[in-house]
């Protein structure tokens, strides 16, 4: 048989290289929010509100009241890795905020009409600006301006409309836009519980009800109370425990054992990012097990700081899971300290326990 000849390899046309790369960082529109309330905590914002239509795939709208954006960047804000926030790749080691990495209105300007309005303490006006693939879109002729002068207080609001509007294969994935709002409320929620200092809204666009709203003012407890309700707001222990051996400091506020559900609710911020582990998790549920009936489960919300060189931030925006040194250490540590607490108020099981 004769060989066969190799197809010869070609690049991809750039456009199609930007909404793939978009596409990855940005699977649904909670992906794309989490990025937008990052970057208002970033800004210094104590007020970001959340205005959603069709779960976010049609509108999804984020207001804050943060420190805004300079004019003179409006040209390149949308450029991919271009970030306020990160210089050298030593800074990756030391970095403080949440974003890192410049890509985030980048995705988002590759895969939706996006539209920034932003205003800065010094600047006379607001100013509204109009992206698509990264860059300033050029008005036609008779087009009004862009950027152009509108009114508004200080801090930004970002736009997101017809997310995936160019990718039809990602659109069609969405089976129902009420079960994407209710990952957007979960997520809101969960930054509205964190974020002491930051009043939150989140709502439906036509809605006159808030499905979020916690105010700058309000103490842990009370977060948790708007967010999660009374039940678990009047069984909470506040937690600490640090170390400095291994470089971390755990905050946070979990349920006593007077409270247990069918599935253990994990609010889990490490460096101030929302994220997932799976052997923190384990590691609290199995510290709850003897202390709840069988088959109940905690609610814990926990922070987790740990020094920023031994994170591994360098991790995938899209990846929930993160990954640090010494875990397994830091996760017994933990664990080791929210059993004494629990035994320590639940004085009756623990006598209990030490009979059997
Ligand atoms: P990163 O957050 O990783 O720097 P982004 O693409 O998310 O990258 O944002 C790019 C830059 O735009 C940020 O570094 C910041 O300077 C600016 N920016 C984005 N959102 C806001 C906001 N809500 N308020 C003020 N500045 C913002
Ligand atoms: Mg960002």
């Amino acid at each position: 048989a004769a060989p066969q000849l190799p197809r010869r390899i070609k690049p991809l046309d750039q456009v199609v290289v930007n909404k793939i790369a978009a596409g990855e960082i940005i699977v649904a529109p909670v992906h794309a929010l989490k990025e937008l309330i990052e970057n208002s905590v970033d800004a210094g914002s104590t007020s970001i509100d959340v205005l959603v239509k069709d779960g976010g795939l049609k509108l999804l709208q984020i207001s804050d009241n943060g420190h805004g954006i300079d004019e003179n960047d409006l040209p390149i804000l949308c450029e991919r890795f271009t970030t306020s926030k990160l210089q050298s790749f030593e800074d990756l080691q030391s970095i403080g905020t949440y974003g890192f990495r410049g890509e985030a209105l980048a995705s988002i300007s590759h895969i939706a009409h996006l539209t920034i309005t932003t205003r800065t303490a010094s600047s006379p006006t607001g100013l509204r600006a109009m992206y698509s693939d990264s860059k300033l879109i050029i008005p036609k002729p008779g087009q009004p301006a862009n950027p152009k002068p509108v009114h508004r207080n200080k801090g930004t609001q970002i736009t997101v409309e017809d997310l995936f509007y160019n990718v039809p294969s990602r659109r069609r994935a969405f089976r129902s836009p009420s079960e994407e709002y209710t990952k957007i409320l979960d997520l809101v929620g969960r930054y509205a519980v964190h974020c002491g200092g930051v009043a939150f809204s989140c709502k439906k666009f036509g809605d006159a009800d808030v499905g979020v709203s916690t105010t700058a003012g309000a103490t842990i407890t009370d977060r948790t109370r708007r967010i999660h309700g009374n039940a678990v707001a009047n069984e909470l222990l506040p937690f600490e425990v640090s170390d400095d051996y291994l470089g971390f400091k755990a905050k946070g506020m979990l349920s006593n054992a007077n409270y247990h559900v069918k599935k253990t609710t994990l609010l889990l911020f490490i460096n101030n990012r929302s994220v997932d582990s799976s052997p923190i998790r384990k590691g609290i549920e199995s510290t709850y097990a003897p202390f709840l009936p069988k088959g109940g489960h905690p609610f814990a919300y926990m922070s987790l700081d740990i020094e920023p060189h031994r994170v591994d931030v360098n991790v995938h925006p899209t990846k929930r899971e993160v990954n640090f040194l010494h875990e397994e250490e830091i996760v017994r540590k933990i664990c080791e300290s929210l059993q004494e607490k629990l035994a320590a108020v639940d004085t009756s099981r623990s006598y209990a326990l030490t009979q059997t």
